[in-house]
Formats: structure tokens, sequence, C-alpha cells
């Protein structure tokens, strides 16, 4: 069912702590935690704590919680002090993404290229 937690799902296993993670954030509906394999100086991911496969899915299903993972993502700008950030919700093995449930990557502390690669 949309939203319940999925057994195998490795961001599930963080939102209950079966698998560590270094959080920098957590609201009643997100966590956010800073990536194992930073991209830039900054990169923390925010996620619902609710299971959806992709940002699309969560704001189909609940648009408030979109509207959570962005204000989440938004004060981890602020705390990490980012005057100039990105914030990417890569959607499909063909753009990257590799774990399928919803995250935005939060991303910056160096400069930013665009278009990205
Ligand atoms: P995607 O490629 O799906 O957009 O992003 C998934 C992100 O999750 C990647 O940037 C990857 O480095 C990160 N990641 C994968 N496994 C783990 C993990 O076990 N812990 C943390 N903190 N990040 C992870």
């Amino acid at each position: 069912m949309a939203g319940e937690p999925q057994a195998e799902c490795l961001f599930c296993k963080i939102v209950t702590g079966e698998v560590p993670a270094t959080v920098v954030r957590e609201s009643d509906t997100t966590v956010a935690f800073r990536d194992i394999n930073p991209q830039a100086p900054t990169h923390v991911l925010v996620i619902p704590k609710a299971h959806y496969p992709d940002a699309a899915a969560v704001a189909a299903a609940d648009p408030g919680l979109t509207a959570d993972v962005l204000r989440e993502a938004g004060a981890v700008a602020e705390e990490e002090k980012l005057d100039a950030y990105r914030i990417v919700f890569n959607t499909g093995s063909g753009a990257g993404q590799t774990v399928f449930h919803a995250h935005a990557h939060v991303l910056g502390g160096r400069g930013l290229n665009w278009p990205p690669g």
C-alpha cells in the first residue's frame, strides 16, 4: 500500500534506525541525513518517513508531505549556512536514481555547474 514501509528498502531502514546514518534533522514526517558518498561539502538527503518510490509519487499521494520535504531541505541549507545550493530529485534509473525511496539531495558548499551531467 502507498506510503507503507517496505522490508527491503534501505531508506525505510534508516527511518527505523536499523541502518545507521548521520542524521542532521528529523521532523514528524521526514528525516535528513548525510549522504554516504558526498558529492559536495554539504550533501544531505531529505526523505519522507513514509515509503514512496520517487518524488512524483509523494506529490501525487500527499502534497503536504512534498512541502514538508522541501521545507526541511531549506532548513538544512540554512543550518549549513549555504548561500547557494541545489535540491535534486533523481527520478528513474536513467537519471541516476539508485534508491527507490523518494529523497531530495541538498548539495552545496562549492560551485555547481549548469546544466548538470
Ligand atoms: P540516488 O542515486 O537514488 O539519487 O541517491 C541515492 C543516494 O543515497 C546516493 O547519493 C548514495 O550515495 C546514497 N546512499 C546509498 N546508500 C547509502 C547509505 O547506506 N547511507 C547513506 N547515508 N547514504 C546512502
